[in-house]
């Protein structure tokens, strides 16, 4: 998918950028300074309206196919709340350089970082994986607080679980997430084992949980989106733990009912399956081939 001109300039990206930031925080998602965004534009902008001061960077990871694209992305230590206010303070405008193993960062007058957030690398390998189809794409870290602690529970750690049981508590769920949410085990932030992880994962789904730390969404549509399905995903992770604790009294929809609801929204899926007939042709189904490769 691609969005159609007018495209957005830099104003309405970095208001979009704070809008998103502050319904994570106000979600609890973004304690202290946790959290990071970036966001792909292929169309030309002029940075320098914003961003006055230019320096080069050494990228943590190589991405030739990302010579001189642009993106905006939030910097290291700030917090993703206080956007909204000041987002050139908090935000720099990155054009990759040919080679793909520097870039040119711009920085407003009021810039309140030193460098870009730690999982730039993971941001960045995610954004190569996804170009091709597209002129605007989102990545945003977060640690929502119920789906991380679901997965700092082993029973959670299995996708075919944890997607039957956090995407039962409401309707819009499956139709948000039709891929089911995607599970990676613990790795440490900014690592090449995160990176590789995180891209294989985003490439089935949209959503991908890092065990015992956040997760990762993206989007090709609007930073809303990004934000809506982890907001979506923490929803039913809230349900999920409020029916732990009481005993597990809830009952979630029923498999048909979701299937009624995907039936009715057109949502193709292949989590609340009927019968051995569905668990049989793994080859259509990639939430079973994701179980088979990690
Ligand atoms: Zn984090």
């Amino acid at each position: 998918m691609a969005i159609m001109q007018p495209y957005p300039g830099l104003d309405e990206l970095l208001e979009m950028i704070g809008e998103a930031g502050q319904r994570l925080s106000e979600i609890d998602s973004t304690e202290g300074a946790a959290g990071n965004i970036s966001v792909y534009m292929g169309w030309e902008l002029e940075p320098r309206r914003y961003f006055r001061d230019i320096e080069m960077i050494q990228l943590p990871t190589t991405v030739p196919t990302l010579a001189h694209k642009s993106f905006l992305i939030t910097g290291s230590g700030r917090r993703l709340r206080e956007i909204i206010k000041e987002p050139t303070a908090h935000i720099g405008f990155v054009t990759i350089n040919e080679g793909g193993t520097t870039a040119q960062l711009y920085k407003a007058a009021n810039c309140r970082f030193a460098h870009l957030t730690s999982e730039l690398n993971s941001h960045l390998a995610i954004h190569r994986d996804h170009l091709e189809d597209t002129n605007f794409h989102v990545v945003i870290h977060a640690q929502p607080p119920y789906l991380t602690y679901l997965s700092h529970v082993p029973a959670y750690r299995d996708d075919v679980y944890l997607n039957r049981h956090l995407l039962r508590w409401e309707p819009e769920c499956i139709v948000h997430l039709p891929e089911g949410i995607g599970y990676i085990p613990f790795k440490v932030s900014g690592s090449t084992g995160q990176e590789e992880a995180t891209v294989a994962a985003l490439r089935q789904h949209r959503l991908v949980i890092w065990g015992k730390h956040g997760v990762v969404a993206r989007s090709d549509s609007s930073v809303k989106r990004a934000s809506d399905i982890i907001e979506y995903a923490e929803t039913g992770a809230r349900y999920e733990y409020l029916n732990l604790v009481n005993q597990e009294r809830g009952e979630g929809l029923t498999d048909a009912e979701i299937r009624e609801i995907c039936q009715a929204f057109h949502v193709q899926q292949n989590i609340f399956y009927l019968g051995e007939r569905l668990l049989a042709s793994t080859d259509n189904f990639p939430i079973y081939k994701l179980r088979k490769t990690t």
